[in-house]
């Protein structure tokens, strides 16, 4: 059975190169990084060169480098960690309203505890508005919090523009950069940026393993009791074979980043471009430009983004709807809602994400099984 993947921003299949620089952390070098004999110390070695790997990276010092779980664990624990340590300077957290829902979920929680929330609007592109943001800004803002790009429309925020304003006012600045790490070139210093969240499995690395960036000098609140791993910020015993592939994926990816980038761009590009020509009532979600390489949002209008998923699944074309299923019932993109206001474009969205595995032939399959898709059921 033919299976082509074409969603790359939900996970990424782990380079070879990087198994293969795993393998001996699982049943040889398998010591306890807190064990203070050889085995030990040699694991403790091995997690101090990956977060050199992803220091340089992102420029940073490699002490700016926490290792967690995931994504989803770093932005809880920057938010909370962040919001809590620095509650006496204020209770007021600004964000936006298309943040994933390890941003949206953990704001709600902290307005559970008492801090203030304010959810920015975005304009149809997915975009911030910098007035918006300034005016957004209160004497008891400690925190802002906005992704670098999304994970569903792709749209690359004016990250340096909202860094200046936080520096400027003296706010804490954190963003959520899973999906643009290793996509995109980032300098937290050149920035602003103050955290910043990111996931090893987005990148051509393993599942289970995420780092957090929090720039020296920015207090922050362990969220978890236990050790005194990295530096008291997150007990547990680290996931040493994750961690190596985590930095050795992410050094990888820098090196390639400009290569790759011109291959999946060229791919997305040519699907668009393609599906213009090809099909009529479609709507493009996202901004066409300042996008990430290799998203493509696009609402075939009348067919439910849910449908047209399952229907390429049986022809063998992984992709996504980025619409939820809960309790059997399909909600359009909230995301997409946000952008478009309007809930036919948001539930007939389908996002196709490309990656370095992609080829020439994976594009033209994908367009011919959309167009006949979109005869058939429109
Ligand atoms: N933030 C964004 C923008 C994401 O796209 C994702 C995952 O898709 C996450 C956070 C969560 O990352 P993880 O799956 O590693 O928890």
């Amino acid at each position: 059975m033919i299976m082509i993947y074409f969603d790359y921003a939900a996970t990424t299949p782990v380079d070879t190169r990087v198994v293969n620089k795993m393998l001996p952390y699982f049943n040889k070098e398998f010591g306890n990084p807190s064990s203070i004999y050889d085995l030990g110390k040699s694991s403790k070695y091995a997690i101090n060169f990956a977060r050199k790997e992803i220091a340089d990276a992102i420029n940073c010092y490699p002490e700016e480098i926490y290792f967690t779980s995931c994504g989803s664990e770093s932005d809880n624990l920057a938010i909370k960690g962040i919001a809590k340590a620095n509650r006496v300077k204020g209770n007021h957290i600004i964000t936006s309203k298309i943040e994933h829902p390890a941003v949206i979920n953990t704001c709600k929680s902290l307005e559970k505890e008492g801090f203030e929330v304010t959810y920015l609007d975005v304009d149809k592109n997915g975009f911030v508005n910098i007035n918006e943001l300034e005016k957004a800004i209160k004497n008891n803002t400690i925190l802002i919090s906005i992704m670098y790009a999304n994970n569903e429309i792709g749209t690359v925020q004016d990250v340096d523009k909202i860094g200046e304003i936080a520096r400027k006012r003296n706010i804490i600045f954190h963003t959520d950069s899973v999906q643009a790490v290793g996509n995109i070139r980032i300098d937290v210093r050149k920035s602003n940026i103050d955290s910043l969240s990111m996931s090893a499995h987005k990148f051509y690395g393993p599942k289970g393993v995420g780092a957090l960036y929090v720039r020296s000098g920015v207090n922050f609140n362990r969220q978890q009791d236990g050790g005194h791993q990295e530096k008291e910020k997150r007990s547990g015993t680290e996931n040493v074979p994750g961690i190596v592939g985590m930095g050795y994926a992410i050094s990888l990816a820098n090196n390639e980043i400009e290569s790759h980038t011109e291959k999946i761009k060229y791919l997305r590009d040519l699907y668009i471009k393609s599906i213009i020509n090809e099909v009529p009532n479609i709507y493009i979600n996202g901004s066409l430009d300042k996008r990430l390489p290799g998203n493509a949002n696009i609402s075939y209008l009348g067919i439910k983004g849910a449908k047209m998923v399952e229907l390429l699944n049986e022809r063998g074309i992984c992709a996504s709807s980025g619409s939820a299923c809960s309790a059997g019932l399909i909600k359009p993109s909230n995301v997409i809602l946000a952008t478009t206001k309007n809930s036919n474009i948001a539930s007939s969205a389908l996002r196709t994400t490309f990656g370095k595995y992609n080829t020439i032939d994976d594009i033209n399959y994908l367009v011919e099984n959309i167009k006949d898709i979109v005869k058939k059921y429109r």
